[in-house]
């Protein structure tokens, strides 16, 4: 496919106009200001349109779009224990899957390309992302309460299987990384074997760290530490890590990220919407700590539009630190593309320029919004949302257009969805 006299965002986020870029087996191959003598098979008229880097969602709970809208205004603990897990305690295989591919659909159609997501029974997450052609590390989230090994948890022998079946699975589309759920959902001695294991096998580990003050404070009390520091001591950190929400680091934390290279996913609507404050991404920033965004689940959002959370992370740092310089268009773009690529393994993704993978999204640039462009990057982070966006491609395919899905049957994907949540509804209320 070569895309023709399309305006693109480099890899500094500046605008250059009437580019042409060409992808050929996965992977940008050209991008020039005149036309390639290379023949394409398609050419993609660019008039009044955006290319830029595809988006990077780098924490959410995809099979938690049943949830959307089930559970609002109260606090979190309450969210969870009379809303949530209840109903996540009746999902079924098919549940899994049938949410997950709600969430894989709206992602698509905002111009997601990839996501970092963590759940339980991983097989049918696998399913979902292997069969859309969209891109994802996976974990299955590890909670104990008791003294058990990690070794002798059900989830030991689960992510064995999946990582076996699936760990790079569909050309490196579907990753496996391990997980804690959380310090305040764990025990030393498991997170230690889970650190031991993603060592074993060269895996990534994801983790919510510090995501309310309560749970911050109440790690300190028992174990004499914060959240970052326990991580750090008990080896979750030795692996290229992906922490959520940081949103009640302290001192030395910023440092201690920094030093172990851990990318921090920061999800600034869902940490408002639930009332646990705001992370200091301009510290993290200046620290030099990785970030990247993630949307959470959309249960605690609702929805899964990357754009909006640029919106969201960029503002939310300013107005939370009364900062009107902090965090700029161009830093949330790279948090929410190559950082986000790069926090996943994928090094040679989220960038558009020439030998990189082609995830690449087309924004329509003649919308009312989007003019005048004093600059572009602006108009992105500020004025877009993922209604916006009209083609979405992962790996050279192109996954969504204009209104088609091409790899999803988009009726039956909905319809199954509501299904399912149906299903779980009349079990938790006996009719
Ligand atoms: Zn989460």
């Amino acid at each position: 496919l070569l895309f023709c006299n399309i305006d693109i965002l480099d890899e500094q986020f500046n605008l250059q106009k009437n580019r042409f870029v060409g992808v050929a087996g996965g992977r940008i191959d050209y991008v020039g200001a005149v036309k390639p003598e290379k023949r394409y098979e398609r050419e993609y008229d660019g008039a009044g349109r955006l290319l830029m880097p595809g988006l990077y969602n780098s924490h959410t709970h995809s099979p938690m779009s049943l949830l959307r809208g089930y559970a609002e205004n109260m606090p979190l603990a309450d969210w969870l224990n009379k809303r949530v897990f209840p109903f996540e305690a009746k999902l079924e295989a098919e549940d899994i899957y049938n949410g997950c591919l709600l969430s894989i659909a709206e992602m698509l159609r905002f111009g997601t390309v990839s996501f970092t997501d963590m759940y339980y029974m991983g097989e049918e997450v696998a399913k979902a992302v292997i069969e859309s052609g969209i891109k994802a590390n996976y974990s299955n989230g590890v909670s104990c309460f008791d003294g058990s090994d990690y070794r002798d948890l059900p989830v030991y022998e689960n992510n064995k299987r999946l990582i076996k079946n699936f760990h790079n699975a569909a050309d490196g589309r579907f990753k496996v990384d391990l997980c804690i759920h959380g310090e305040y959902t764990s025990t030393p001695k498991v997170v230690a074997g889970v650190a031991e294991h993603a060592a074993s096998e060269g895996l990534n580990t994801h983790v919510h760290i510090s995501e309310t003050k309560a749970e911050h404070e109440a790690c300190k009390t028992r174990h004499g530490k914060t959240p970052v520091e326990y991580f750090r001591d008990l080896g979750l950190l030795d692996a290229p890590a992906t922490a959520a929400h940081c949103v009640w680091l302290e001192n030395d934390d910023f440092d201690i990220l920094r030093e172990k290279g851990v990318t921090v996913a920061s999800c600034p609507v869902s940490n408002m919407k639930l009332a646990s404050g705001f992370a200091d991404v301009p510290r993290m920033l200046r620290k030099s700590v990785r970030v990247a965004i993630g949307t959470d689940s959309s249960a605690s959002n609702n929805n899964l539009d990357m754009l909006k959370e640029i919106h969201a992370f960029c503002v939310a740092s300013k107005g939370a630190f009364r900062d009107p310089e902090a965090v700029s268009p161009a830093q949330a773009l790279e948090a929410a593309t190559a950082r986000g690529a790069a926090a996943q393994g994928r090094a040679d993704c989220g960038v558009l320029k020439a030998g990189a993978k082609a995830d690449l999204i087309v924004l329509d640039a003649r919308a009312p919004h989007m003019h005048p462009a004093h600059n572009m990057a602006n108009n992105v982070a500020y004025a877009a949302s993922g209604g916006d966006v009209l083609l979405t491609m992962a790996d050279g395919r192109v996954l969504y257009r204009e209104g088609e899905w091409l790899t999803i049957d988009i009726e039956k994907a909905v319809f199954n969805a509501g299904e399912s949540t149906a299903a779980v509804l009349k079990k938790l209320n006996g009719f």
